[in-house]
């Protein structure tokens, strides 16, 4: 039995689905990828709608460039909306440099496009929510979200664009060296391999970019590609072979990743090295012949799984996940759901495709609303109902500006401190930026959370081992007394920052 929050209650009997509500009783045959459609209707519109709380119209889950075009064009046609930005805010572009195929547009950053289309989906009336959601129940409406920070909305039509996430390889050492010289994102850790050697994995687009990026800073790089040719575009792969500090392996086979402390698991997934070990050597067979390539990064490049595993209990996806859409539309399965972005689209994968998929997956939610009667002007009835995230205390965060800075701050606090290392082309960690002005908002008094800029104060990264953005080290009377590599969700950073309050309670 689900109890939700106004007392509603949904109990599931094998098949049969029973609602009852204050409006009354309506009954449907519940089975996986069967729609709740036929509770959507206007008596219950106009008689149990508002009773509801944390109500959004048109909920967005992601924030890359589907995520934000159909949040900007459903704010734009006057319904609220909300876009959960999820744990990599700005999704796939935050790690791309330069854009040359963005309409109107020559060349710009990818973050830099990004920041710029979320102030102007935020101009349009967007609200965006530094959460993350983990669960979803689509067998009732209005659709139950669940964040990972613990609130529970209801949603009363969904866009889902959530990108994809890379696909590791699975072999001895990729889990142990990770963080530790294994990444799959070099527009963050290319300026850690100076005059360094490195390997990129894959033959595609990708490979090619993370080959071009490294090629800035590395003194070598080589590109290992399994099969007999790459898949990168013509324009890309000319690029590639170019630049004459980077070769390019064709029939490399990836048998395992090796490293300076490396821990005898046997697995990938086993065991972790210890702090301040790192890649020593990949051991490929080439042409079939075993060799160990001496290296001190691996950058992997390919190729992306949908990120779907939420919703594939209710919704049709095709057998690699990604989410079945109907005809030209963005419709899924799931009256009122709707998909956009490489989340349902693994053949063109762009940045524009998805932004304008998105766009159809906003005309697509608002017309469906429409024909519902939930229009605009019947939301601001219950406007006090409406789920607002922004309530969120904040707090500016310190910038450590220099080495005594750093050394008057660490010597002379009563209460813990914690320094997150970051750096302006670090994705993961701008991403993370207002999760930590949000942590340490909700933990003044019991513990100081401060930024570096790996950048400007590279000594004090040399001085605690730091190899990599984000990480984060906690101090306390003078001590280092804790560590942390690589990014964080808002409430893994709350956790992570709670153990060190010593029993005091956050303000
Ligand atoms: P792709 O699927 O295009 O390429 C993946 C590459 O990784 C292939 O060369 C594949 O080899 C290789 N690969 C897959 N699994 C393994 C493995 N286990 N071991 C070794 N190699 C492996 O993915 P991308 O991420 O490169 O690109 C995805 C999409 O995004 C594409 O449509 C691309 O065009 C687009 N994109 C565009 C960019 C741009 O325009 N600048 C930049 C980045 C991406 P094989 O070929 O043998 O299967």
């Amino acid at each position: 039995m689900y109890l939700s929050r106004n007392g509603i209650r949904f109990i599931t009997i094998t098949s049969i689905v029973i609602a009852g509500t204050l409006g009354g009783l309506f009954f449907w045959h519940h089975v996986p990828h069967k729609s709740p459609a036929p509770l959507i209707n206007k008596t219950f519109i106009e008689t149990e709608l508002g009773t509801r709380e944390n109500i959004i119209p048109i909920a967005v889950i992601g924030s890359g460039p589907a995520g934000l075009m159909a949040a900007l064009y459903s704010a734009r046609a006057q319904y609220y909306t909300v876009v959960f930005r999820g744990e990599k805010p700005g999704g796939q572009l935050m790690g791309t440099t330069d854009v040359e195929n963005w309409p109107g547009i020559a060349k710009k950053r990818g973050p830099d496009l990004m920041q710029g289309l979320e102030e102007q989906a935020k101009g349009c009336g967007v609200i965006c929510a530094s959460e993350s959601i983990a669960q979803v129940d689509f067998s009732v409406w209005p659709f139950i979200l669940e964040t990972k920070e613990g609130a529970k909305v209801q949603a009363l039509s969904v866009i889902i664009a959530t990108g994809s996430l890379p696909k590791l390889l699975n072999v001895p050492g990729e889990q142990e060296y990770w963080g530790k010289g294994v990444t799959t994102c070099a527009v963050c850790d290319a300026p850690f391999y100076k005059d360094k050697e490195v390997v990129v994995i894959g033959g595609g687009d990708s490979a090619a970019e993370e080959a071009l990026q490294l090629s800035a800073y590395a003194k070598k790089v080589t590109l290992l590609v399994r099969g007999e040719r790459m898949r990168a575009s013509s324009a890309m792969q000319e690029r590639v072979k170019s630049i004459p500090s980077i070769n390019i392996v064709y029939h490399a086979e990836i048998v395992s990743i090796e490293g300076s402390k490396t821990v005898s698991t046997g697995t990938a997934s086993a065991g972790t090295a210890s702090a301040g070990a790192h890649v020593t050597g990949i051991n490929i067979k080439k042409n079939g012949v075993p060799e160990l390539m001496k290296t001190d990064g691996v950058f992997l490049a390919i190729g992306h799984l949908p990120n779907t595993g939420i919703f594939k209990e209710y919704i049709d996806c095709d057998t690699a996940g990604y989410i079945h859409t109907i005809g030209r539309s963005q419709a899924t399965s799931i009256p009122g759901i709707f998909a956009a972005g490489e989340v349902a689209d693994h053949s063109y994968m762009q940045a524009g495709v998805a932004a304008g998929d998105g766009i159809k997956a906003a005309l697509d939610a608002t017309r469906f609303l429409g024909e519902h009667h939930i229009e605009p002007s019947l939301i601001q009835q219950f406007k006090s109902k409406l789920y607002n995230p922004q309530s969120e205390k904040r707090l500016a965060l310190y910038k450590v500006v220099s080495m005594e800075d750093f050394d008057k701050l660490i010597s002379t606090s009563a209460i813990p401190v914690i320094i997150d290392f970051y750096t302006l082309f670090c994705p993961s960690c701008l991403a993370m930026l207002p999760h930590l002005e949000s942590v340490a908002a909700e933990f003044e008094g019991a513990v100081t959370i401060c930024k570096v800029d790996g950048t400007e104060l590279p000594k004090i990264m040399e001085r605690y081992e730091v190899t990599s953005v984000p990480t984060m080290l906690v101090f306390k009377e003078n001590m280092l007394i804790g560590r942390h590599k690589g990014s964080f969700s808002r409430a893994e950073l709350a956790e992570f920052v709670q153990q060190f309050t010593a029993g005091k309670s956050a303000a």
